[in-house]
């Protein structure tokens, strides 16, 4: 197996929106504690931009153009949350282009099964016409694209386990079959989607799976989703690639969120990821979120690279049926195409 590549850019240091939780540091973090493990055995990469036909695959013109004239103007205040600087958008045209590159690397002829993407501004928060909650280009949606665009993959599993509802990526396949998209995500909180019965529309019905969890859930709770419905669903939707939109603010540490998840949960995610993409014969590709608290954002992004690149074979991880999980494959059975 080819060495499992990362893909990063010094741009997402100059993304600047002042004193805010989504900060440069947040990257340092990460990657002075990948440093320290010598990367984890990742190939390191320096991601291109971003093209104009790969962003417009996902996001109208006004949209792009909207966000590139503020940062020229020197930057501002998209909305409360939502800050930009002038180097803000190099850094988001690098972040949506570390995503597109990673998935060339895991669908080219190199064979590499398993990339990361690592770079600020996140993503999964920007609609199709809108950025929002930190977002501005919505990165993991550019990369499903490019799989179909470029590749020819016509079904793409996204499992979003930040602890936020992933509304961006949501609006920009909910009408659509050509994504599996499934969050897991703290309810009530911000944005305010992602309810249980938010499963698609026309021919997207079904193919989108929200699995609201209470404040407080923690590891018992957000593994057992992955491993006993985001799983079982995968397997039943048949996906060419997986993706995933890792965030680490579930994590008992994280200052913006009250979910407990501590850093052997991501752990045990990535090995159930792992394991269903090698059941699968599929890659896999981490897409780096939110996650606020420095410590546990480095410790669980880890976490997740060493099992997600590791050698492998993996097998699934022995994880206890939560209700919350046995409640959702119940809503599923009732109506899902997929576990129906
Ligand atoms: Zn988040």
């Amino acid at each position: 197996m080819a060495a499992p590549v990362l893909f990063h850019h010094p741009s997402s240091l100059e993304h600047d929106p002042g004193p805010h939780p989504e900060r440069p540091a947040r990257i340092t973090a990460i990657e002075t504690a990948l440093a320290a493990r010598d990367w984890l055995g990742f190939e390191r990469r320096e991601s291109p931009e971003a093209t104009r036909a790969q962003l417009e695959a996902v996001h109208p013109a006004r949209h792009i153009n909207g966000i590139q004239e503020l940062c020229a103007a020197g930057g501002g205040m998209i909305d409360q949350d939502t800050v930009v600087s002038e180097g803000s958008w190099g850094a988001a045209l690098h972040s949506a282009g570390g995503a597109a590159a990673m998935v060339d690397a895991l669908l080219g002829d190199g064979g590499v099964r398993v990339g990361a993407s690592v770079h600020r501004p996140p993503g999964h928060h920007a609609e199709v016409g809108r950025a929002m909650g930190f977002c501005l280009f919505n990165n993991v949606a550019v990369a499903a694209r490019r799989a179909r665009d470029e590749h020819g993959v016509g079904r793409v599993l996204v499992l979003d386990w930040d602890v936020h509802h992933g509304n961006g990526t949501q609006d920009v396949f909910y009408d659509s079959d050509e994504v599996l998209f499934c969050s897991i995500h703290e309810w009530p909180l911000y944005p305010g989607t992602g309810a249980e019965g938010e499963t698609g529309t026309g021919p997207g019905e079904g193919f989108t799976i929200n699995m609201p969890v209470p404040s407080g859930t923690g590891d018992d709770g957000f593994c057992s989703l992955v491993e006993h419905v985001v799983a079982p669903a995968a397997r039943a939707y048949g996906p060419g690639l997986i993706l995933v939109s890792a965030g680490y603010d579930a994590h008992h540490d994280d200052p913006l969120a009250s979910c407990r998840v501590t850093d052997g949960g991501y752990a045990t995610m990535a090995t159930s990821v792992r394991a269903l993409a090698d059941g699968l014969g599929v890659p896999v590709g981490i897409v780096l979120e939110g996650g606020y608290e420095l410590g546990a954002l480095a410790r669980g992004f880890t976490a997740t690279l060493e099992v997600a690149g590791g050698p492998g074979p993996f097998g699934a991880p022995s994880v206890e049926e939560h209700p919350l999980a046995t409640a959702a494959l119940e809503r599923l059975r009732a109506g899902s195409p997929l576990l129906g």
